[in-house]
């Protein structure tokens, strides 16, 4: 990468890179940073000089002695001596990140680093209350959840950002839709953002995944990817040039209702064979009942503890419920097809809870795709099954606050 100069670097972004570049790698050498970002040892200088000076920035008391590997995985340049690293200050802000699924509501709070410091948990039967309740609820939630962590919640969060279970518009802070939720079309970014003041913002929980791994130098690795969530529904975030992909309307990437088969099963969205309504829990569960008798077992809401006995089951032998992963395997294999036809993507993370019976579904993925796919356009991603991690998401949404926070402390003209 060319080297910039001074005068024809804008100071607000290149002070951004700096920021996120800490912020992914953890602790790093000036001239580290430099490399990474472009910048010339006297920017990176006297751009940093800037930021420990507005408390964003300090320099970390460890020191690195020659042939130790950095938080970046490089080696210093300087061999022999022991070199400064900077780092981000944790408590320069704070952020909140809220995560609302199926009868639960989580509520993290991050520091300027993105580390989670405090979470909670609360069990709330979310598919009873109506658009008021639930507004209400966040707000009792968030209110305590500030006053219980007051011991380190010395300024008032910076942002605060709301992974949805489900399809949601970015652009107008709107879920469209949630499993979680009975009602359609609840705004939620207004009224927390008149309640909290800062920046609110909402994302579907498969976005703020994808935020999180874009600030995961092991799992990133540069270049377009797309992170497939399987579970109740599924989800998808879709990461394009670094930016998560949401589309002029800021609802796409809606993997999950894509079409595999017209008038095909009925999908929770309300239309048919939508790719969903073979992949998600409540399909297979749904097809399951049709085959074995299961005691309490409702399509409309599974739970983790079924899904784990049909897992079992077509693990233990039932060729039938191993047929129904077989076929939702192929169906995803089919729909990933598509994707790398119009995108195609570096890579393609499948994760999420549904992702439990991966070992199941993974043959027929890949045939599914070869099937699939053009010939010519064989040159497949790579497709990584990850772990699934609950508080992946609420990692995502705290990451995706403190972007927006950065944006807004050096808005050109706001900060020099
Ligand atoms: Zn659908």
């Amino acid at each position: 990468m060319s080297r910039r100069t001074e005068s024809d670097t804008p100071r607000q972004p290149s002070q951004i890179a700096i920021l996120r570049y800490l912020r992914v790698h953890g602790p790093a050498a000036r001239i580290d940073i430099g490399t990474a970002t472009g910048l010339s040892p006297a920017t990176v200088t006297s751009l940093t000089a800037d930021l420990m000076t507005q408390g964003l920035v300090q320099e970390s008391q460890a020191t690195v002695a020659s042939g130790t590997p950095n938080a970046n995985g490089t080696h210093g340049t300087t061999r022999g001596r022991p070199k400064v690293l900077l780092d981000l200050v944790p408590g320069a802000a704070c952020v909140i990140g809220v995560k609302l699924t199926i009868n639960l509501i989580e509520i993290a709070l991050g520091n300027f680093k993105g580390e989670i410091e405090r979470n909670t948990e609360h069990s709330i039967k979310t598919r009873d209350l109506t658009d008021r309740q639930l507004i209400d609820t966040l707000i009792t939630l968030i209110d305590s959840f500030i006053k219980d962590n007051s011991d380190i919640i010395t300024h008032p969060p910076v942002g605060i950002s709301v992974a949805v279970q489900g399809v949601t518009d970015s652009n107008s802070g709107e879920i469209i839709w949630s499993p979680a939720l009975r009602h359609r079309q609840i705004a939620i970014t207004r009224p927390l953002s008149e309640r909290y003041g800062g920046v609110v913002q909402m994302s579907n929980d498969a976005n703020c995944i994808a935020t999180a791994i874009t600030q995961n130098t092991t799992l990133h690795g540069g270049g377009d990817f797309a992170v497939i969530m399987l579970g109740y529904g599924i989800g998808m975030g879709l990461v394009l040039n670094g930016n998560v992909y949401n589309g002029h309307f800021g609802t796409a990437a809606e993997f999950g209702h894509m079409k595999y088969q017209p008038d095909g099963p009925l999908c929770n969205c309300g239309r048919r064979g939508c790719l969903e309504a073979y992949i998600g829990d409540y399909a297979i569960l749904r097809d399951a009942l049709g085959l074995i008798d299961l005691a309490d077992a409702n399509s409309l809401h599974p739970s983790e503890e079924q899904m784990m006995d049909l897992v079992a089951r077509a693990r233990a032998g039932n060729e039938d419920l191993a047929d129904l992963f077989r076929h939702a395997g192929k169906v995803l294999g089919y729909g990933i097809a598509n994707l790398i036809a119009l995108i195609g993507p570096k890579r393609i993370f499948i994760t999420g809870s549904g992702a439990r019976a991966y070992d199941l579904m993974a043959p027929e993925l890949q045939r599914g795709l070869h099937l699939a796919q053009v010939p010519e356009l064989h040159r497949g991603p790579e497709i990584v099954h990850l772990a699934w991690d609950k508080d992946l998401a609420l990692q995502g949404a705290i990451g995706q606050s403190l972007l927006r926070h950065d944006e807004n402390m050096f808005k050109a003209g706001t900060n020099t």
